[in-house]
């Protein structure tokens, strides 16, 4: 029996929706039972009502923190042209107006109240929320966009770090955390940075079906098959670049061949900013060429085309990015062009930051980018296994689905890679590995004196590039494990002992086409 039948009139009433999407209702279950909860859904897969509707059924406010002023006012104007009192507070508010807000909540007639982060910390706030607390009681804090409290995630803010001073100093009311980011790490730093008790967890899955997704090498005809994805696809498209200059340089490309584009990037003014994403909004101009700028917060449902002409920073970002593709889930495209071009950039930009720790966090994000881009089973398996969850393969809705590259025997080279894993007490990260097996004279060699194991220079007749995409292999198909404290240690795990004793083959994408040029694309 339902412990709550009365949901579903009640989500038609508040939101004229006739049923719950996936977990939703789950979700609010727990919320009534006022338990901790940490939500983990993609974009526009509905995380707001899972505390907008507890907000209307239980006692006192509920405080939303959210980052974003404009997404606040959005949302608090949805709700009220709902017909729900809901109202929020934030730095564009002059005294009188936030004087009055404050009234307002203390007369208890509103059920939501948005705050931004750095409100939390301003003197007036914690007083008057022990006021409200003692006058009509505090029904739940919900922060959005979670993982803005991890250095882990895409969006790290030091002010979501004062969040733990809420829950200290109102131990019983209930926290639900919610994003759309989802690495393991970040949820486990968002349990323990915004002290979750015993949190209900649900996480949907981040598997978006209509979405193509491929990988091409950025040569010389980048720009002509660019050319090609934009007149052979109908409907709008963004295309990313890394900086304002190549952004505006596409732009004129672009417009020169007689398409409709725009650019978007942080060195416009304001209004040309905003002007001309209205006009992609309206489908005034169909392709926005734009800086990673460009997004947040955008929800155009048509969107048929994302092309990442530069590498995205990390994996993370590049399913956001290109998650904005196909919200209406119609069949959509992505497209990322790779080139080792664009990894030594934004390795020259990894080297420019002077924090050890985020220089460490860049790299292996770079190395998870470029393990996608050059991966050769299915994209989705690599995405979705980034953000914990297993996906099969074979999706058919991806490049390598599609046309699958002929595969080669591999079982030997890798027996030899993971013994000298094993031998080297899985304690070293893949360059060293494949130094031993290549018999190289460095002095790290010596000094473990690894140039005595059994596996040392046993695999000369292999590059380096060789021997690095079998370990990338092995690392995917789940054949060898890497730590991500940043130093990337290989570990075996009982796969890769199957493999050493003969009882698993492993094969591999004929490398004889490098796919990738190291040739930057113009
Ligand atoms: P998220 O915060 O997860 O990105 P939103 O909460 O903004 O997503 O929801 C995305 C859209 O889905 C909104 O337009 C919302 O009104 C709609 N929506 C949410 N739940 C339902 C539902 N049960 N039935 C129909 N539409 C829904
Ligand atoms: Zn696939």
């Amino acid at each position: 029996m339902l412990q709550y039948p009365h949901l579903e009139q009640a989500l038609k009433y508040h939101f004229g929706y006739d049923k719950f999407r996936p977990g939703q209702r789950q979700i609010i279950e727990d919320a009534l039972q006022n338990r901790d909860l940490l939500i983990v859904m993609p974009t526009g897969g509905g995380k707001s009502l899972c505390f907008q509707l507890p907000a209307l059924i239980k006692q006192g406010l509920t405080v939303v923190v959210s980052p974003l002023i404009a997404l606040m006012q959005d949302q608090v104007e949805g709700l009220r042209n709902n017909n729900i009192n809901a109202t929020f507070l934030n730095s564009s508010l002059n005294p009188y107006k936030v004087r009055s807000r404050e009234e307002a909540i203390l007369s208890g007639k509103v059920r939501l109240l948005y705050v931004a982060p750095e409100r939390l910390l301003s003197e007036r706030f914690l007083p008057f929320l022990d006021l409200v607390k003692e006058k009509i009681g505090i029904a739940a804090f919900a922060i959005d966009e979670a993982h803005c409290v991890s250095e882990w995630g895409h969006d790290f803010r030091p002010e979501y770090r004062q969040m733990k001073s809420l829950r200290k100093r109102y131990p019983d009311v209930p926290t639900l955390a919610l994003t759309a980011t989802a690495t393991d790490r970040v949820r486990a730093d968002i349990i323990q940075q915004l002290g979750l008790k015993q949190p209900s967890i649900h996480i949907a899955s981040f598997n978006r079906q209509n979405l193509y997704y491929e990988v091409r090498s950025k040569t010389k005809s980048a720009y002509a098959e660019l050319l090609e994805l934009i007149r052979e696809n109908e409907g709008s498209a963004i295309i990313y670049c890394l900086t304002r200059k190549k952004v505006d340089e596409l732009t004129f490309k672009l417009q020169n061949d007689k398409i409709s584009a725009l650019s978007y990037h942080a060195g416009l003014t304001d209004e040309e900013r905003s002007s001309n994403q209205t006009r992609f909004i309206r489908d005034d101009v169909r392709v926005m060429v734009a800086t990673i700028a460009f997004g947040m917060g955008i929800n155009k449902p048509d969107v048929r085309l994302v092309i990442h002409f530069d590498l995205p920073r990390n994996l993370e970002s590049y399913y956001q990015e290109s998650g904005r593709a196909g919200r209406d889930s119609e069949p959509s495209r992505c497209t990322l062009f790779f080139s080792f071009g664009d990894i030594k950039t934004i390795e020259w930009s990894i080297n420019q930051k002077t924090d050890p720790q985020e220089q460490l966090i860049a790299k292996q994000q770079l190395r998870q980018v470029i393990d996608y881009a050059e991966g050769t089973v299915c994209r989705r398996t690599i995405q979705l296994g980034y953000f914990g969850e297993r996906f099969p393969g074979n999706c058919g809705n991806c490049d390598n689905c599609r046309h699958p590259k002929p595969m080669q025997d591999w079982t030997i080279e890798a027996m030899k890679f993971l013994s000298c894993v094993a031998r080297c007490k899985e304690r070293f990260g893949m360059l060293h590995i494949i130094d031993v097996l290549r018999g190289a004279k460095k002095d790290k060699i010596i000094q473990y004196e690894h140039d005595k194991l059994s596996t040392y220079g046993i695999g000369k007749d292999k590059s380096v590039d060789e021997w690095r995409m079998l370990a990338r292999s092995l690392l995917h198909q789940g054949l060898l494990e890497q730590t991500s404290d940043g130093y990337s240690v290989l570990k075996l795990n009982p796969l890769s002992w199957e493999v050493m004793r003969r009882q698993r083959t492993v094969s591999l994408v004929v490398p004889v086409a490098q796919k990738v040029t190291w040739e930057e694309g113009s």
